[in-house]
């Protein structure tokens, strides 16, 4: 990973541990008429975090980072005790792209005793990932709303790496009439491919060699679609025998989608989507990407 922290530019952010603070900061400020820009994370920063950052930057008067490893989105024997967590670091890169304030509570601020309310987003969070990891959704959907609600964003950045999630988010912002801007942005890639993840951390090199896998596939996929074939069910079977040849690869799904309705569809089309979970020995990965040659960009 190239992430490098330059800290000459920018003073350092703010760091604000308590929910009432924040909140009563967001709303001094948008009551002052400050336009702010939301970057929700779980920590330990790459570039593509920093991608969101840095548009983040361009959009807003005041910048927003939280860092908040949410228990509500792991399920029981999910990684949620060993998720890398550094708040030291994530604060150096964070001032590199110039965010003002870094909200970083404690799960009992977030969910105090006797906490209750769960937003759940229906059908798009049945499938893929959602079927995978029950409840992963719910907790996302919880968690956003309750960051939206304390930092009033007027517009949030989230990655497309996280497709689903993106989807899920736009219904929710949508459906509850939230008044925030939901701006996707591209995938940031290491160099050669993978996908940017805070759970590359976990692989060692025989694993982050054969995780390379993943985007190969797609690449594959796009080759295959770029040919001629459009039969949903050909392209998987390819892609599942090329992921089976790693020794460590276990593959969670393969799914040819349509990109707003997460619909699996049996013949590729502009609107598809391949999007791929496989674990490399314990350590789930997740891909996507458009199988039509499009302008990707931000959404
Ligand atoms: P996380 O810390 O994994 O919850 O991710 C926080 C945000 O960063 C989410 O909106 C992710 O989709 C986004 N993100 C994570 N990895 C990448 C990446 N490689 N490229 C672009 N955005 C990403």
């Amino acid at each position: 990973m190239n992430t490098t922290a330059k800290t000459t530019e920018y003073p350092a952010p703010k760091i604000i541990r308590s929910v009432r603070e924040m909140q009563n900061l967001c709303l001094a400020l948008r009551a002052q008429g400050k336009r702010i820009a939301f970057v929700p994370t779980m920590g330990w920063l790459h570039d593509g975090h920093l991608s969101l950052l840095k548009e983040g930057r361009q959009r807003g008067d005041v910048l927003v980072l939280s860092i908040f490893v949410n228990p509500t989105q792991f399920g029981a024997g999910e990684d949620f005790d060993s998720y890398p967590r550094d708040l030291d670091r994530d604060a150096a890169l964070a001032r590199s792209t110039g965010v003002d304030f870094i909200f970083a509570p404690v799960a009992s601020d977030m969910y105090p005793r006797g906490y209750a309310t769960y937003v759940n987003v229906e059908g798009l969070t049945e499938v893929l990932c959602g079927a995978s990891r029950p409840g992963h959704f719910r907790g996302v959907t919880t968690v956003v709303s309750k960051l939206f609600t304390i930092v009033q964003p007027h517009v949030a950045l989230f990655g497309q790496k996280d497709f689903q999630q993106l989807a899920v988010i736009r219904r929710m912002t949508e459906d509850m009439n939230l008044p925030v801007d939901v701006l996707g942005m591209p995938i940031v890639r290491e160099a050669d491919g993978l996908a940017m993840s805070s759970r590359n951390s976990y692989l060692s090199p025989s694993q982050r060699q054969q995780a390379l896998v993943l985007s190969q596939a797609l690449a594959s996929a796009r080759t295959l679609v770029a040919a001629g074939q459009r039969d949903a069910s050909v392209i998987r079977d390819e892609l599942a025998a090329r992921i089976g040849e790693m020794p460590e690869a276990r593959i969670d799904y393969i799914q040819i989608c349509h990109q707003s309705t997460l619909q699996s569809q049996d013949v590729v089309d502009t609107d598809s989507v391949l999007l791929l979970a496989v674990y490399v020995g314990k350590t789930r990965l997740i891909d996507n990407g458009f199988l039509f040659d499009r302008t990707s960009g931000r959404s």
